[in-house]
């Protein structure tokens, strides 16, 4: 048969045009394909302190682009020794997992080296070609030996609601080490010498008997050495107060808090909140400010109080807030109130940084100063503020004047210590004897 020369033009054409349409097709649905897979799923793990013991909680999180996870295996290896640790098959369509686990004792491990593989899949059509398919390998040191703690000896002698300073070694690095007590963890910090130094105290709230201080230290594979300080816990007396709460007060202080609290009406409620959630919102802050603190000490000596300043509300002293004869709320008072001429001067009570300088809810104007290792002193209701965050400031230096500001009904400085975010009694930070037997005293080697 003979093809005519315009016939067999147009079947090349035809035939072009068909691999042109084949191909777009194909990339079509490559791409769909790819598309529709994502990438494959992404592999997160902690802790990754490169050390572990089979106290370690690992926690896997996973998570897959559009594919639906698949399955998951750990596998753990050590002197050609493996143990799988997990296996999960994902009946369930689901793009993210989230699991903790640990290495199992019963593998009968050894210390020393030992190789973690985390293989994911998910259902990727193209997983044939290793689409949908991830892997992490996490290289560890199996370490089932606890720090040795070496405690400065001596006897703490803690007032309630006071502080104190614990001096101690530790046989290795640590990733956390501190003084627990009872809720509170209060952390140490090394020093450059090498032993670890650790402000505490005792709530003022604790029973004495309750006071039981430990000194606690984790290694990077989690395991940990608790000890016990030796304490004589000191019961201190407070005193019960009782404030009336005016309409005069409560009309001219209100309106700095109405902004937080749109929904109350009359400046009590306002008051009832400010007093309750915005001082614990305030306190809670103080824990906050307390992490921007320097590890080694920026104080020495003893603390100055306001010049020429008349006491005229104690540390712990409990008050009971009353409204036209009924009682409406009880707080604690955490420093002390220092009186003196309105706009008085108020100087930096001890060497240090500033680590505040702002309005600070019940605190009005605020400045906080960073003696460090978690030390720190507060002064509040100020009427104006004279230094910026992150300035060094000597004892003694100007850092602005007493005033009214926040919950303040007359001109007076609220001055509060600070050990970790929890507020302590500032006079024994004034006491230069206090200071030197139960602070220098323990520091000593
Ligand atoms: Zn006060």
């Amino acid at each position: 048969m003979k093809i005519h020369p315009a016939e067999k033009k147009s079947s090349g054409a035809f035939l072009r045009a068909c691999a042109l349409l084949s191909l777009i097709a194909f990339v079509g649905l490559a791409v769909f394909v790819i598309l529709r897979d994502g990438g494959a799923p992404v592999i997160k793990l902690t802790p990754q302190t490169g050390a572990a013991s089979y106290a370690t909680e690992f926690n896997l999180t996973l998570s897959s682009g559009r594919s639906a996870l698949k399955d998951c295996t750990i596998t753990a290896s050590q002197d050609g020794k493996r143990v799988v640790v997990l296996q999960k098959l994902f009946a369930e369509p689901q793009l993210t997992h989230t699991e903790s686990f640990h290495i199992p004792r019963e593998a009968g491990f050894k210390e020393g080296p030992l190789e973690m593989v985390i293989v994911v899949r998910n259902n990727a059509l193209l997983s044939l070609l290793g689409r949908g398919k991830s892997s992490l390998v996490q290289n560890l040191t199996l370490d089932f030996s606890p720090p040795r703690l070496s405690i400065t000896p001596g006897t703490h002698n803690v007032n309630q609601g006071g502080g104190a300073v614990v001096s101690y070694t530790v046989s290795k690095p640590v990733e956390r080490t501190g003084v627990a007590v009872g809720q509170y963890f209060f952390q140490a910090y090394q020093q450059p010498g090498g032993e670890w130094q650790c402000y505490f105290a005792m709530p003022h709230l604790m029973q004495p008997s309750d006071f039981k201080p430990k000194v606690i230290a984790t290694d990077k594979a989690g395991n940990q050495a608790t000890q016990n300080v030796t304490v004589l816990a000191i019961p201190k007396p407070f005193k019960a107060d009782k404030l009336n709460i005016p309409d005069e007060f409560l009309n001219s202080k209100m309106s700095q808090y109405t902004a937080l609290y749109p929904a109350e009406k009359s400046p009590l409620d306002i008051y009832k909140r400010v007093n309750t959630e915005l001082r614990k919102q305030n306190e809670a802050e103080l824990f906050k400010i307390a992490q921007d603190t320097s590890p080694t000490p920026l104080w020495s000596g003893p603390f100055l109080r306001l010049p020429n300043s008349a006491g005229r509300a104690n540390f712990g002293d409990q008050r009971d807030y009353f409204y036209q004869g009924e009682k409406i709320d009880h707080q604690t008072h955490m420093g002390v109130d220092l009186a003196s001429v309105a706009n008085a001067p108020v100087p930096a009570a001890n060497t240090g940084r500033i680590v505040y300088a702002a309005f600070l809810g019940i605190y009005g104007n605020c400045v906080i100063i960073d003696h460090g290792l978690g030390l720190q002193s507060l002064y509040s209701h100020l009427d104006e503020i004279s230094v910026t965050m992150g300035a060094q400031v000597n004892r003694g230096d100007i850092i602005g004047k007493t005033g009214t500001t926040g919950l303040a009904g007359g001109d007076h400085l609220h001055f509060g210590m600070v050990i970790g975010g929890l507020q302590v009694s500032p006079v024994e930070w004034w006491d230069d004897h206090w200071i030197k037997d139960n602070i220098l005293a323990h520091l000593k080697k």
